[in-house]
């Protein structure tokens, strides 16, 4: 007999026995510092939100509003019928805000990168990409029928070499594609660095600044962060992140924008998010143009417990941001550990294969500007004890 669905269960052992499976875990409420999971009361560690936005009123009500002014859900698609003129509003806004001629919003980031990439590049032309580059970068990188090219992560002189012999080759096109932070380690890519060498070898640049916009540059992001608003070629972001809303962004020249939106087939074929989305996305932008404190009071908080948990006995490897890991190399036991830590009300999730490579579980901590000095407490003194118990320190 030919094999048919057998295969799912059988896969889907394997990944059990490697510890690779994921637990969703239902939240009974907003996402913020202090949650509920499924009951229990946790300290949030695993969430998105640096900034605390989720669960901010003044999202809440700009989000309320915008139901009774346009309806629940949009429609059609942006290109047909679906696009309000809170849409448009939200598109300037971008533009004002990384500082670039325009913007636009997609679905997702995911829609942005797996829906733009391969509009950019095609035959004649190469990718460029870090090793360590989210996976929506490398999709869209595969719907191409460009070269590619992957340099090892953050080293500058291997972009380079691959630069030197992409430039022998004579391509149409050379487009260098990175992350602005690196959402498994924490780290910041070299902007100024890899600027530059895009410079010297005629190639352009694309950075998804997802984990790095509330963030880095008082929060507009990295191209903020090293004066490079008006030099970065393609600026993806999404508001799902720091911002607490949802929706995918693309900032830079007005040809870019036009071209971005005729072309993607995600932006194309994908109906508009609800216009609520939307008025909470612009909320988030005044708020974090507002209110520098909250970056400040992240960054605060990102000092003190890298500090912290790294005095413990803690490898936190490469982190540069609010993502600090920590490392515990085993699959199954990262896991444990998460688990030890959510009986304790920590609710933290263990990075496994494959987000991250065999043998390089960890923790993945994410901070947040709502955080007290209490709470990050709190985690320590179960971070001590776990992590004691299982022999990690
Ligand atoms: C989270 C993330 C995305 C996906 O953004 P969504 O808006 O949630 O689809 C894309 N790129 C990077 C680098 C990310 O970290």
């Amino acid at each position: 007999m030919k094999e048919k669905t057998e295969f799912l269960e059988r896969e889907y052992k394997n990944m059990l026995e490697r510890g690779e499976t994921w637990t969703i875990r239902d939240l009974n409420g907003p996402s913020q510092p202090h949650v509920v999971v499924e009951g229990k009361k946790c300290i949030m560690l695993a969430s998105n939100n640096y900034l605390n936005l989720a669960n901010d009123p003044r999202l809440r009500e700009a989000a309320k509003k915008a139901i009774d002014k346009y309806g629940a859900g949009a429609g059609s698609d942006w290109s047909i019928a679906g696009n309000m003129d809170i849409h448009r509003e939200l598109n300037e806004k971008i533009a004002e805000f990384k500082r670039t001629e325009a913007g636009v919003t997609y679905q997702t980031g995911y829609a942005v990168n797996s829906g733009l990439i391969p509009q950019l590049a095609g035959r004649g032309d190469i990718l460029i990409s870090d090793e360590l580059n989210h996976g929506s970068i490398i999709d869209g990188v595969r719907l191409t029928k460009a070269d590619r090219a992957i340099y090892a992560h953050s080293d500058m002189g291997e972009l380079e070499t691959v630069l030197k012999d992409a430039e022998k080759k004579n391509y149409r096109r050379t487009i260098i594609l990175t992350d602005g932070v690196f959402s498994m380690d924490g780290d910041i890519a070299k902007m100024d660095e890899i600027q530059k060498l895009a410079d010297e070898y005629g190639a352009m640049t694309y950075v998804d600044d997802a984990h790095g916009e509330g963030v880095l540059g008082e929060g507009h992001g990295i191209a903020t962060e090293f004066n490079l608003e008006k030099k970065i070629d393609f600026q993806v972001g999404t508001f799902s992140k720091a911002f607490g809303s949802f929706g995918g962004m693309l900032a830079g020249s007005e040809m870019l924008i036009k071209y971005a939106y005729n072309t993607s087939r995600t932006w194309l074929l994908s109906a508009a998010f609800p216009p609520h989305v939307a008025a909470a996305s612009i909320a988030a932008l005044d708020i974090v143009e507002k209110e520098p404190e909250r970056v400040k009071k992240l960054w605060d908080n990102t000092k003190y417990f890298k500090k912290e948990i790294e005095s413990l006995g803690f490898d936190t490897g490469n982190s540069q941001t609010p993502i600090i890991p920590s490392m515990v190399g085993d699959s199954k036991k990262a896991q444990e550990l998460a688990k030890r830590l959510y009986d304790e009300g920590i609710f933290c999730l263990a990075i496994v294969y494959p987000m991250v490579g065999r043998g390089k579980a960890r923790i993945r901590n994410q901070m947040n500007a709502g955080m007290s000095r209490e709470d990050l407490d709190v985690i320590l003194r179960a971070y001590e004890k776990c992590g004691k118990e299982l022999d990690i320190i």
